[in-house]
């Protein structure tokens, strides 16, 4: 993932002269009628402390996954041995390919997981999540593990499938993606850097998969123990706006950024291709300092001690909310 050059700030708004105008009495109706019957109903579904668990073990299985390391098949390993059930029924994919980069021909895979909607209130359309798995192959030779670069984030992915797997979606059927390649090998570029959801977005541009996702849903780097998830300056603004109506329904408000930041990820493929993508991410990682110019991005330090499972918990609920809200709008 990479930061666009240009950074725009906007103004928080601010919404406290509200009180003058319409009084005590307004302001309590009001705030019942801002807040949904389904509000909060996401919270703790999927508990931060199982994802936080699955990212130990992840870490544990394939601490270093760059192409053509041993760490990558075990990564992929891992990621297809917690969806057994899937794999019996067809419902997991291996989208392999080889790709052309910097270093040469490098063998590739994403890793597709299908849960079909089921019962009366099934619609025709996806909802895809989607977390890149490898870990930054420039970086190969330093003990980089991208706890929350990588890791914390398929494990996220990982528990939502087993919540699918208990909870069947009821609306749009929900298909998970762990991306592969989304690093640069060398220098960030159009042509050196998410080979991964490139790949993806092509092949479903042909196979005509890429009509029927209503909202495609991004989650990199949000373990961070101090989230604080930027508004995508390079995401759909009505899926920004979905997203503040997700935090304001879970009480997560205090998690958002309110700076807009626009950023290159695993989302722009399908960005280009009219899908409504949403990348959630929290960039600002870790102390800026004389030691750290970026944080711990893309640094050894980037450890599972810096990612906590209360964030983990907040972007569950977020990502919970907004597949209710996508499938109520
Ligand atoms: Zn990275």
């Amino acid at each position: 993932m990479s930061l666009n050059l240009a950074i725009n700030r906007v103004p928080h708004l601010r919404d406290g002269s509200i009180v003058a105008k319409v009084g005590i009495l307004g302001l309590i109706l009001a705030l019942f009628s801002l807040t949904p019957l389904h509000a909060q109903k996401s919270n703790g579904k999927i508990p931060g402390a199982t994802t936080y668990t699955i990212t130990k073990e992840l870490l544990a299985a394939a601490p270093k996954r760059f192409y053509g390391s041993p760490g990558h098949a075990a990564a992929e390993k891992y990621i297809l041995s917690r969806f057994a059930p899937e794999q019996k029924d067809h419902r997991v994919e291996i989208d392999s390919f080889t790709a052309t980069t910097p270093a040469g021909l490098q063998s590739l895979r994403n890793i597709v997981v299908r849960f079909p909607s089921v019962g009366p209130g099934k619609k025709d359309g996806i909802i895809v999540l989607g977390s890149h798995y490898e870990t930054n192959y420039p970086l190969r030779d330093i003990p980089f593990v991208g706890a929350n670069d990588g890791a914390c984030t398929s494990a996220l992915l990982i528990a939502f499938g087993e919540y699918f797997r208990a909870h069947p979606p009821q609306g749009y059927s929900v298909v998970l993606v762990f991306f592969d390649g989304e690093e640069a090998v060398k220098e960030w570029g159009p042509s050196d850097s998410l080979y991964g959801s490139r790949h993806l977005a092509a092949k479903w541009s042909q196979d005509g998969t890429i009509g029927k996702i209503k909202a495609f849903l991004l989650a990199d780097m949000i373990g961070d123990k101090n989230l604080d998830i930027d508004l995508d300056g390079n995401s759909d603004p009505h899926m920004v706006d979905l997203l503040k109506e997700a935090a304001r329904n879970t009480n997560h408000m205090a998690a958002l950024s309110k700076d807009t930041t626009p950023i290159e990820d695993d989302t722009v493929p399908f960005h280009k291709r009219g899908v409504p993508v949403l990348d959630i991410i929290d960039y600002n990682y870790g102390p800026h300092d004389a030691k750290h110019s970026d944080g711990y991005h893309h640094t050894a330090e980037d450890t599972i001690d810096k990612i906590s499972a209360q964030s983990l918990q907040t972007a569950a609920d977020l990502f919970l909310e907004l597949i209710n809200l996508v499938n109520l709008h």
